[in-house]
């Protein structure tokens, strides 16, 4: 609805991989992902956190496998999911071939935890038998300690060497259903990981920047690692690993993702003007109050809130919705035309019932 996106940069080919139905790589859409924090063990709060992630948006699931307990956990999990299950393994071998059994549809490894080649191909090759994927997680803050010897620290050459050594035991069983994660939590040194792996490799990339911390600096930590790299026409698959609530998590990637024109917006858009000394409403209480009751609606409009005649009818004329304020009163928009005048007092109802008439009876262009 209202104004598109289209974003301009070509996608970097890559192969695609399947979890489950959800495709990765290829053409598919940048898949949204996130990672529960209940124990695995705790059968019912994981599902329920799951759903809940799936309702936000969220295409693909990870849960830790850390322990019996936790395997035991997925086994129950995976049949009962509405979301594709991604087991991260840490370090134990153990572990993998259990979330294996429980029938998860992929594997995460990091090359720094699980560090025996035999083991490593042990799991590929188990994985290869049962057309599970796996994503080769390199984590900046557990690099192989030979790599960091050999590289003098973390640097972006070694992260991706980290991960075509584990690519390359993995082809050694002629195992291929991959993609591949560099994360650091220094952004700069994420973003010129994946440059170089882009530039290296065709397999589908996972983005993330790891421990971003808590909103609103993790998200911004994030997006600027993320959306650069998307800009670049990298990536097919991100996490925002923010200190937070997961659902956090997968907001922040369906708002990137919708403004970048890479997903089809699935709620609410709000523009707003920031206000200034000119605002004749108080834009920012009204804002906040119409994306409040706008957002519990889930509809996919976008919806403008202007405090003023500068830039006000220009974009409530361009949105699905929209006020353009004048003296403690606005000209309510619906598709570019002027349906009314309402109180400032009465702009959320007002923008709250015409979404409900749109939801219901659709509109005129
Ligand atoms: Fe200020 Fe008007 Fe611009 Fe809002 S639209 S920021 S009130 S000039």
């Amino acid at each position: 609805m209202a104004r598109s996106n289209t974003f301009s940069a070509p996608r970097r080919h890559s192969k695609s991989i399947y979890l489950g139905k959800v495709q990765v790589g290829g053409d598919s859409p940048v898949s949204i992902q996130s990672m529960t924090t209940t124990k695995t063990a705790n059968v019912e709060a994981t599902l329920s956190q799951i759903y809940s992630l799936a309702g936000a948006g969220c295409d693909i699931v990870r849960c830790t496998c850390n322990d019996g307990e936790a395997a035991i956990g997925l086994a129950q999990i995976v049949p009962r999911s509405p979301l594709p299950i991604v087991a991260d393994i840490h370090f134990h071998v153990e572990m993998a071939l259990a979330a294996l059994e429980a029938g998860v549809a992929g594997l995460r490894l990091n090359p720094g935890n699980l560090r025996k080649p035999a083991e490593i191909k042990l799991v590929a090759q188990e994985a290869k038998d049962r057309g599970v994927p796996i994503r080769i997680g390199v984590n900046a803050g557990s690099l192989h300690p030979d790599l960091y010897k050999k590289y003098n620290g973390v640097t972006p050459e070694a992260l991706v060497e980290s991960a075509m050594n584990e690519l390359s035991l993995f082809g050694e069983v002629g195992f291929e259903d991959v993609k591949i994660s560099v994360k650091a939590s220094n952004v700069v040194l994420m973003i010129e990981a994946y440059r170089i792996l882009a530039e290296t490799v065709d397999v589908p990339l996972h983005l993330g920047v790891t421990e971003a911390g808590p909103p609103p600096a993790g998200i911004i930590k994030a997006t600027a690692g993320i959306a650069t790299l998307l800009s670049e026409g990298i990536g097919d698959t991100i996490r925002y690993s923010l200190t937070a609530d997961p659902i956090e998590e997968v907001k922040a990637g369906r708002v990137l993702l919708e403004a970048l024109g890479l997903r089809e917006r699935k709620g609410l858009d709000l523009i707003a003007c920031p206000s200034c000394g000119r605002a004749e409403i108080d834009v920012i209480a009204v804002a906040k109050a119409a994306q409040e009751a706008l957002e519990k609606l889930n509809l996919p409009l976008q919806v403008a809130v202007m405090g003023c005649v500068v830039n006000g009818p220009g974009e409530a004329r361009e949105a699905d919705l929209g006020i353009a304020a004048g003296r403690s009163k606005g000209h309510l928009f619906i598709k570019g035309k002027i349906v009314g005048v309402v109180k400032e007092s009465e702009m959320v109802s007002a923008l709250v019932e015409e979404a409900q008439k749109i939801a219901k009876e659709g509109v005129e262009a």
